[in-house]
């Protein structure tokens, strides 16, 4: 049973991370030979055996016959009981850091799809150590939005809904937007990261990393198409893969990273609406 980030030997830890690297993993992320280890009660000591075809306890949560605590099995703790006791991973990674092995194209819409409609599943598979080129993402998905958004206002341009003075479509005009499109990503994931740490920070969290909630920022592009299309539901889809992420990589509770991740965005729409009331009033 090695951690999947660094392969250190997981058996017989107090709590579910990788004293090594640092990574929180699940028992139930492996699977295991049968009757080659036990599973222990943290609070009495009492044993249990893994009969099912993962070689895990079943059912999954039950309460302890020692203690009558209420047990997870993904967090117990793994004893092995003979020498060839192994533990094998389930997960591997996400597509998008296995990229090289699948392919860019099929990588990046993959991740796109899996983060869009389960971004907790998408970051458990995800180590929070390793960088992932979460930023080479973001900035594809920038790319992505910003195309979508052009061509819907080329479409609505041709149907003569909206007349503006620019077509968005000439070389000269393009180039700015395509050149300037990662610059501003880079800012805004720094920028909304920066935050997002500071909040956690604040909020009792000395642990927390700044890296860690940039990813998480760089990560929540996947929904960015959406951000721009549809604004108001975009935007709580768009906190919504954020926050699970800032939960993963700092390892931190749903309540405070949905915290982090909506309190600067509730000062910027705070903001925004300021400025508007500002511009119409005076
Ligand atoms: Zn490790
Ligand atoms: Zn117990």
């Amino acid at each position: 049973m090695n951690c999947v980030g660094c392969q250190y030997l997981l058996w017989d830890l107090p709590e579910n991370r990788c004293p090594e690297c640092g990574d929180p993993f699940d028992v139930t992320d492996y699977a295991f030979g049968r009757d080659s280890v036990q599973f222990l009660c943290d609070r009495c000591g009492q044993t249990y055996e893994g009969g099912d075809s993962l070689g895990l306890p079943n059912p999954r949560r039950f309460e302890c016959v020692g203690c009558g605590h209420m047990l997870d099995v993904a967090k117990m703790r793994v004893r092995p009981i003979t020498e060839d006791a192994f533990g094998e991973p389930l997960n591997y990674g996400t597509p998008w850091a296995n990229r090289h092995q699948v392919g860019l194209v099929r990588a990046f819409l993959d991740s796109v799809a899996r983060l869009a409609i389960q971004p907790g599943e998408y970051f458990r598979l995800s180590s929070p150590t390793q960088n992932h080129g979460a930023l080479l993402f973001s900035v594809l998905c920038a790319y992505m939005a910003t195309v979508t958004l052009l061509a819907g206002i080329e479409l609505l341009q041709r149907a003569g809904v909206v007349n503006t003075s620019v077509s968005f479509f000439e070389p000269k005009v393009l180039f700015i937007i395509l050149t300037a499109v990662p610059f501003i990503q880079l800012v805004w994931n720094h920028l909304y990261g920066f935050f997002i740490h500071v909040i956690l920070w604040s909020l009792g969290l000395q642990s927390c990393d700044f890296e860690r909630s940039v990813r998480a920022v760089a990560f929540g592009n996947a929904v960015l198409p959406a951000l721009l299309i549809l604004p108001p539901i975009g935007l709580l889809w768009y906190i919504g893969v954020v926050s699970s992420g800032v939960e993963h990589f700092n390892a931190t509770t749903r309540s405070r990273a949905l915290l982090a991740t909506l309190i600067p965005v509730l000062l910027l729409v705070n903001l925004a609406l300021g400025g508007v009331f500002v511009v119409l009033y005076t």
